[in-house]
């Protein structure tokens, strides 16, 4: 079968392998669509996996064959499937840490999502597999369900209220995401980019109230003058520049909570004398929790919100290698390859 794996010199690569064989507890997908996540661009560009390795998680497939212990699904059902379990029941998943847990950060799909076959566990089954109805959402925006989940995870911690200002630094799809579920919370909200188009995509899709360009001479004071001269409540970096943190610092006002959501290249710190004096609360959030990715799929299957103007590249999964490098270059916001 197809499947595209990570080559050396951060590059893809067409391939041939093997279609995985299932165990009795285990069932067989034929991919549909999957979404190209910021953290699979990650992966590739600092050559965090292996040779060979095969990424995407973000999964819509068909069930094709059953293990005979598996009685819930059945062929020709539509699915939605994320590639991490928690156990539900270690310290971790207790205190809801999900994405800490030993199971979770162990659990994965088979090979993985840019691959025409996937194998399934049942513990993926039985906790981040969902059911497609025919014919509601197209698969491309289903496809939007982990990251969507991750987004909701981040808003859920920073416990964003309508009283609330919020700040995006980033308006790619995940900047898109949070920002529409923070207007969803009542929160006013505003975003930076250094795009213009994706400043104005955030506002029409009802992702930011406002924008700004990230690297204006005023976007500083464009903020202070929307808060009272104060800053906002919340910042949200979802973007992996380096420059982040010190945009987080500034636009952050003293109370805030500042809210991390991507990784950036150099490992930097934030400033101890800024979180003290000023009592600011930082918080990670990289992952979802099964309640969010439940959520997620109820929000997007319901249409209760509408992500289809993230999505800007739908490619054939064999041009992945190729294509990869528009989103290297920011030239895709939301890329899905198709089967
Ligand atoms: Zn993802
Ligand atoms: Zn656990």
């Amino acid at each position: 079968m197809l499947c595209i794996t990570v080559e050396k010199n951060h590059k893809l690569k067409v391939s041939n392998c093997p279609v995985p064989e299932i165990n009795n507890d285990e069932v067989l997908l034929k991919l549909d669509v999957c979404g190209v996540c910021g953290s699979d661009l990650v992966k590739i560009k600092n050559n965090l996996v292996p040779e060979g390795t095969v990424l995407g998680h973000e999964i819509v497939g068909t069930i094709v064959e059953v293990g005979n212990q598996i009685k819930k699904w059945s062929p020709s059902q539509k699915v939605v499937v994320a590639h991490h379990v928690p156990c539900l029941n270690c310290y971790f998943c207790r205190s809801g840490n999900f994405s800490m847990c030993r199971q979770f950060k162990e659990t994965n799909i088979s090979p993985g999502g840019f691959s025409e076959y996937i194998k399934v566990s049942r513990a993926h089954l039985e906790h981040t597999t969902f059911l497609i109805p025919r014919g509601t959402v197209p698969d491309e925006e289903i496809a939007l369900t982990e990251p969507l989940a991750c987004c909701l995870r981040a808003v859920t911690r920073a416990q964003i209220t309508p009283s609330n200002t919020v700040l995006i630094c980033g308006l790619g799809s995940i900047g898109i995401m949070i920002g529409k579920l923070c207007i969803e919370k009542g929160a006013q909200t505003y975003g930076i980019d250094l795009l213009e188009e994706r400043i104005q995509l955030g506002k029409d899709m009802t992702a930011i109230h406002d924008g700004y360009l990230a690297n204006s001479s005023e976007v500083k004071s464009w903020i202070l003058n929307k808060t009272e001269g104060r800053g906002v409540d919340v910042v949200f970096l979802a973007s992996g520049s380096d420059k982040s943190i010190s945009t987080a610092i500034d636009f952050v006002r003293s109370g805030g909570k500042i809210i991390i959501f991507s990784s950036i290249s150099k490992e930097e710190g934030f400033y101890n004398n800024e979180i003290y004096y000023r009592e600011l609360t930082v918080i990670g959030s990289y992952s979802p929790s099964p309640l969010a990715l439940k959520e997620a799929y109820q929000m997007i299957i319901t249409g209760k919100i509408k992500l289809g103007s993230i999505i800007t590249d739908v490619v054939p999964l064999k041009e992945l290698p190729k294509q990869i490098d528009k989103c290297f270059k920011n030239k895709s916001l939301k890329m899905i390859v198709k089967v």
